[in-house]
C-alpha cells in the first residue's frame, strides 16, 4: 500500500495494529509450545496467556478457545467436525445416527458454504429476504419437519458483503428446542459489536485475526465444552485433538493484543459517523442506492454495499484504484474472473445487479477524510464505468465491429 492509498477495504483485511505487531515480535521465542524444554515451556506460556485474553474478550472459557490458521480453517473444522460428530449418538461410541441435514444461510461466506458441501450431507440453504436477512420461518419449518435429522445450523453474525446482521439469537432459540447445535461465523461481527459466546448459547463460533488488525493466518474456533467435534485433519492432536499442527504462539499473542480492545465496540459510532457524507451522496445520486439494510441496528458499523446502476463493480474498483482509493466488489473471483455476488443473487437481484456492487468498509485507522475523498471521486468514476458498460453491452450485442 503506497502512502497515497486510501484504504476502504477493512472487511477484506485490516492493517496490522501496532499493539499486534509489538506483541507478535515480543513473543518471538524459538520454542514449539508442545516441547518440554524451557523455550518450549515459554512458548506454551505465551499461548496460554493469549488464550486467556481471547477467552475473556469473547465471553468464553480458555479451554473453549482453539487456535487455528484463520477464519476459513475454523469454519471448516466447525462445519465438517460438527457434522461428523453428529453422525453418532453422542455417547462417545460409534453408534450411527442418520442426521444428513446441514442448514446454512444462503449468504454465508464460501468458507461455510464449501465446507457444508464437503460434508457430503444434504445441504439446505436458508433463504434471505431482499434485505439479506435469513428467513426465520423457514428455519422453524425445517426444524419442525427434520429437527431430529439435522446435524447442525451455521449462521453468520453479520454478512461480509452487505453488513446485514443475522437473527442468530432467534435461530439459537429455535435450534435449542430441536437439540441442534449452532455454529456462528462471527468474523465480521467481533470488533464491531459485543460478542458473548456462552451467553449466546452457541455450540461453536469463528473469529479471524486479520479482520481485527491482528496477524494474517490466525483464527479462533470457540467450541463449547459440551460440543462434540470430530477432527477433519489428523496429526499431533493439538488443540483438544481437533486442530492438529504446531500452535502459532506469536500469532496468538498478536491476536490477543487486539481482540481485547476491539471487543468493546467503542469505535462503532465513530465509524458510522464517518460514513455520513457517503450516505448523503447515495441519497442524492440517481445511480446509487444501498444493498446494505439501513434501518437502525440492521447492519454492522463501518460497512456499506453500494448498488451502482448501469456499471460493473469491478470497473469501479479499478477506476477508484487509479484514483488511489482501495474498495472492493465484496464478492469472490473464480480463476481470476469476477463472479456475480451469490449474496446479492440470494437477495433476489438479477445477475446484472449482482455484478454492479462495490463494498466500502472502514476500521481502526480510518479517518473522515478517507470518506470525503471517496465521495469526491465517486461521481466521475461512476460516469466512466457506466460509459465502459454501455460500450461493452453494445459490443456484446454485436452492434460494433460487425462486417
Ligand atoms: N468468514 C467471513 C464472514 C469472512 O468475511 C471471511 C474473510 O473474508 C472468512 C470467513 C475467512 O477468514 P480468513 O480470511 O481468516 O480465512
Amino acid at each position: 500500500m503506497s502512502a497515497s492509498d486510501i484504504y476502504l477495504d477493512y472487511a477484506a483485511g485490516a492493517p496490522l495494529r501496532a499493539a499486534a505487531r509489538d506483541a507478535y515480535l515480543a513473543a518471538d521465542v524459538p520454542g514449539n509450545p508442545s516441547a518440554v524444554h524451557r523455550p518450549g515451556r515459554r512458548a506454551r506460556e505465551t499461548v496460554e496467556a493469549a488464550r486467556e485474553r481471547i477467552a475473556l474478550a469473547l465471553g468464553a472459557q480458555p479451554a473453549e478457545v482453539l487456535l487455528t490458521g484463520g477464519g476459513t480453517e475454523a469454519d471448516g473444522i466447525a462445519v465438517q467436525g460438527l457434522y461428523r460428530a453428529r453422525q453418532f449418538d453422542g455417547t462417545g461410541g460409534d453408534d450411527a445416527v442418520a442426521r444428513p441435514f446441514v442448514l446454512v444461510s444462503a449468504v454465508e461466506h464460501h468458507a461455510v458454504l464449501e465446507n457444508a458441501r464437503l460434508t457430503g450431507g444434504q445441504v439446505v440453504q436458508i433463504p434471505v429476504g431482499p434485505d439479506g436477512v435469513a428467513d426465520l420461518d423457514f428455519v422453524a419449518a425445517h426444524l419442525a419437519a427434520h429437527g431430529g435429522q439435522t446435524a447442525l445450523i451455521s449462521l453468520m453474525a453479520a454478512n461480509n458483503e452487505t453488513g446485514a446482521i443475522q437473527p442468530v439469537h432467534q435461530v439459537i432459540e429455535l435450534a435449542r428446542g430441536a437439540g441442534v447445535p449452532v455454529h456462528c461465523d462471527a468474523v465480521q461481527w467481533v470488533g464491531k459489536a459485543p460478542f458473548r459466546f456462552a451467553e449466546w448459547g452457541l455450540a461453536a463460533a469463528t473469529v479471524s485475526s486479520h479482520k481485527l488488525g491482528g496477524p494474517v493466518g490466525v483464527g479462533v474456533l470457540v467450541v463449547g465444552r459440551r460440543t462434540g467435534l470430530r477432527p477433519v485433519i489428523g496429526g499431533g492432536g493439538q488443540e483438544r485433538g481437533v486442530r492438529s499442527g504446531t500452535v502459532d504462539a506469536r500469532g496468538a499473542a498478536g491476536l490477543a493484543a487486539v481482540v481485547g480492545p476491539v471487543a468493546v465496540p467503542d469505535g462503532a459510532g465513530r465509524l458510522e459517523a464517518m460514513l455520513a457524507p457517503l450516505d448523503a451522496l447515495v441519497a442524492a445520486h440517481p445511480s446509487l442506492s444501498y444493498n446494505t439494510p439501513m434501518a437502525d441496528g440492521a447492519h454492522v458499523a463501518g460497512l456499506r454495499n453500494l448498488a451502482v446502476a448501469g456499471a460493473r463493480g469491478e470497473a469501479l474498483v479499478y477506476l477508484l484504484d487509479q484514483a488511489g482509493l482501495a474498495v472492493s466488489t465484496g464478492s469472490a473471483c473464480t480463476a481470476g474472473l469476477p463472479q456475480p455476488s451469490h449474496v446479492l443473487l440470494a437477495m433476489g437481484q438479477t445477475e446484472e445487479q449482482a455484478r454492479s456492487a462495490i463494498r466500502v468498509s472502514l476500521g481502526h485507522a480510518s479517518v473522515p477524510s478517507d470518506v470525503t475523498a471517496l465521495v469526491e471521486a465517486l461521481p466521475a468514476a461512476i460516469e466512466a464505468a457506466q460509459r465502459a458498460e454501455t460500450v461493452r453491452t453494445e459490443r456484446a450485442a454485436g452492434g460494433w465491429g460487425q462486417p
